[in-house]
């Protein structure tokens, strides 16, 4: 699973923002951290946006993203495999 400060971008379909509930959108996500979820299929994922770490952002929250990520998603993005 990535570490703290990974980049995951994940594309529409790849995510869920809630159990049953598909993402979208295309999204690029700086993990904070990595949780199992009640699916094995999915992680869940708490992440800031790449603009959390613009000094305009002003963003202080521990994380502003929480989503189920496909692990193989996650698996493939540590891999270093999709840009
Ligand atoms: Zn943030």
């Amino acid at each position: 699973m990535p570490g703290p400060g990974a980049r995951v971008s994940v594309r529409a379909g790849e995510w869920q923002s809630s159990p049953g509930n598909p993402g979208h959108t295309d999204h690029v996500v700086v993990i904070v951290s990595v949780h199992e979820s009640h699916d094995p299929a999915y992680a869940w994922v708490y992440g800031h946006g790449p603009d959390c770490a613009w000094e305009s952002a002003d963003c202080t929250a521990p994380f502003c993203f929480e989503m189920l990520i496909d692990v193989d998603v996650l698996a493939t993005a540590v891999a270093g495999q999709r840009a």
